[in-house]
């Protein structure tokens, strides 16, 4: 079966068609840098990480685009009254954002363009929509343009809502609107603006409209029709349906399938700013291994809101520790055998089912956990050949979904390293302590047996050769 998703534009779950078939277009947006990063920015950013690579995993070359949004009106506001220019906090910011992805292991994205540099490709837009008499510059003298909402028939198409039933457009005054529910496309400079928030335009000097940037970015690196934009469920009114009227206004075919993402709640509650709830990537940071953050981010499905209580990342800790342990001692248990292997075995069929149905991760985080366990009862049993499949299995499900403990991309960390340079430290006493024990010096390889309990780290002897475990 191909992979499904769900469109949020039609409602409905069908299979995935690529316009270039093996090669997939995304773009998410990506964040306002007006102030730090928090829980919600981290999911939405991991949720179409794991898309990502699914559709990569699964043989499509994949363009991924994530915009930064480095002007808009937040941006301005959050400076004032400080001495801090708008593009040194809008900069400050997009390198916390990049520090917080790269931490929880989000891949690059191919293009991450910032606003302030697709100006051009958004006046071109712009004109295109004034040509087509679907966009007018005020009247007035204020330099504004603005999408003229009742020329377009099938404005509301995305969130399925009649104008008549549409919420006025707040993100810029009244001043020269026609109707009260068109969008501005350009903001002609006000006084008390900096000087250098202003570009030149056939409007006059001015910036854009938060909407038209991501219009612009889109079709700029992926085509004027693309797969799949993607986005958090509070972008979809009005940012996204301002976006696709805009576009398919101007005459661009624009994304086939619209992706959105749940929201966070914490300990029950919407996050908000007002609430004072929110919660913010440096104190997940601080409070978790990235892995287990990741782990927790990414357990949920897609669509669901993810749920931040006391105790989420302990819950996520201990899953993923029992992950952790298995290839542990299947790996310490199969060295030196016949069965052991570096090789990466390709995902079972039920987690590719799962993963196909709309990106089922929370069912496909089941098959891996269940593999887990029939891996720890094949160890029991004395089935290597048994226990080496599965852990090729729970390698390459955890790698797909970029969890694998084992990867470099986590054992670059700081305690990952720690970890493997500790085990190596181990080994080579466990060796010692071989030497000792063959050459009948059992009272150095008693010593070092001591010195490495004292030291929280028991050892077992077996058939096999001497195994170590951390105590408790
Ligand atoms: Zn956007």
């Amino acid at each position: 079966m191909p992979l499904q998703l769900f469109d949020s534009k039609t409602r409905t779950q069908s299979d995935f068609v690529a316009l270039v078939p093996g090669h997939v277009g995304i773009y998410v947006c990506g964040p306002t840098v007006q102030s730090a990063p928090h829980i919600g920015h981290l999911r939405s950013a991991l949720v179409y990480d794991q898309l990502r690579r699914w559709l990569a995993y699964s043989g499509n070359r994949v363009t991924f685009v994530r915009n930064v949004t480095d002007i808009d009106d937040k941006v301005l506001a959050n400076v004032k009254g400080t001495q801090e220019e708008w593009w040194a906090l809008a900069y400050r910011v997009e390198l916390e954002f990049t520090a917080a992805y790269n931490a929880i292991g989000v891949l690059p994205p191919t293009y991450e363009p910032r606003a302030t540099a697709s100006i051009p490709e958004m006046h071109e837009i712009i004109a295109r929509l004034i040509s087509r008499g679907h966009a007018y510059a005020a009247d007035d003298d204020s330099g504004d343009v603005y999408f003229d909402a009742r020329s377009w028939a099938d404005y509301g198409e995305l969130t399925h809502q009649s104008l008549d039933d549409m919420a006025p457009a707040t993100d810029s005054d009244l001043r020269g609107k026609r109707d009260e529910r068109d969008f501005a496309l350009w903001k002609g400079h006000k006084a008390g603006e900096p000087d250098s928030a202003a570009w030149d335009s056939p409007w006059g000097r001015g910036r854009p409209g938060w909407h038209i940037e991501c219009s612009a970015m889109s079709t700029k690196y992926l085509g004027p029709q693309f797969d799949i934009h993607g986005g958090g469920l509070d972008l979809r009114f009005p940012h996204h349906e301002n976006e696709l009227a805009q576009s398919r206004a101007a005459g661009d075919g624009f994304a086939t399938y619209w992706l959105h993402n749940g929201l966070v709640s914490v300990n029950g509650q919407k996050m908000s700013k007002s609430l004072g709830n929110s919660v913010f990537a440096s104190e997940l940071l601080a409070s978790a291994r990235p892995l287990v953050l990741r782990y927790y981010l990414g357990a949920a499905h897609y669509r669901s809101t993810l749920e931040f209580h006391d105790g989420a990342l302990a819950e996520a800790e201990a899953a993923l520790g029992r992950i952790e342990g298995f290839l542990d001692r299947a790996e310490r248990r199969l060295e030196g055998t016949r069965f052991a292997s570096e090789a990466i075995a390709d995902v079972p069929e039920e987690f590719r089912v799962a993963m196909d149905d709309d990106l089922g991760v929370p069912q496909a985080l089941g098959v891996l956990h269940e593999s887990v366990r029939a891996g720890n009862a094949a160890l029991d049993s004395e089935d290597l050949g048994g226990a080496a499949d599965l852990l090729g299995a729970v390698l390459a499900m955890t790698s797909v979904l970029g969890i694998n403990p084992l990867s470099s991309e986590w054992s670059t960390t700081r305690s990952g390293a720690t970890d493997v340079a500790m085990a190596k430290l181990i080994e080579k006493l466990l060796e010692d302590r071989q030497t000792a024990r063959e050459g009948r010096d059992f009272v150095t390889a008693d010593r070092v047996r001591d010195e490495l309990k004292a030291a929280g780290i028991t050892i077992e002897d077996g058939p096999t050769g001497s195994h170590w475990s951390l105590d408790g």
